[in-house]
């Protein structure tokens, strides 16, 4: 009941990720139906339902551009989990402020890069060019397409590539 469902806007176009009792609940409430069934199905005492892998919500729903969510974690994937200094691939990276925060550095996708922790040590609370270091390339806001916000669910759900692309 808590496997990841894709729910399509009335459009075909991707908006959203629930759970198996919330995409059951909303086909059965008539607001989506099932686009694609997963891989098994939900037996309660009175009926078996197909579990739904993606579904579309009947009514166009209308919503703001996403934008991905500013944290540690959204950053190493967007840098592709390498330190944006010496392009070493590690599991403990840190998060670095290129302009550090006591000379007014933002804590913005603009301002913060991948770091492993001697690139960080290293740098400390200087510019980039006090530390003569360089980015492998400039920092900014991932977009916010289909794929990079679902992509973390295509692993397991790779049935769903055929809906996120091109969005
Ligand atoms: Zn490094």
């Amino acid at each position: 009941m808590h496997q990841p469902v894709l729910v399509l806007n009335a459009n075909f176009e991707p908006i959203n990720v629930c759970n198996t009792r919330r995409a059951i609940t909303l086909v059965l409430s008539g607001k989506a139906s099932l686009v694609l069934d997963g891989r098994a199905e939900i037996r309660t005492v009175r009926r078996i339902y197909p579990s739904p892998s993606v579904i579309r919500l009947e009514k166009m729903v209308h919503q703001p551009r996403p934008h991905v969510r500013l944290t540690k974690r959204e950053i190493l994937r967007r840098d592709g989990y390498t330190c944006q200094y010496c392009g070493q691939y590690s599991a403990e990276l840190t998060v670095d402020h290129i302009v550090p925060r006591r000379l007014g550095g933002q804590h913005s996708w603009n301002n913060l890069v991948a770091a492993c922790p001697a690139c960080n040590h290293r740098k400390g609370s200087r510019t980039i060019e006090q530390a003569q270091m360089h980015l492998l390339r400039p920092a900014s806001e991932p977009p916010a397409t289909a794929s990079y916000l679902f992509g973390r669910h295509l692993g397991n759900n790779s049935e769903w590539i055929p809906f996120i692309e091109g969005w």
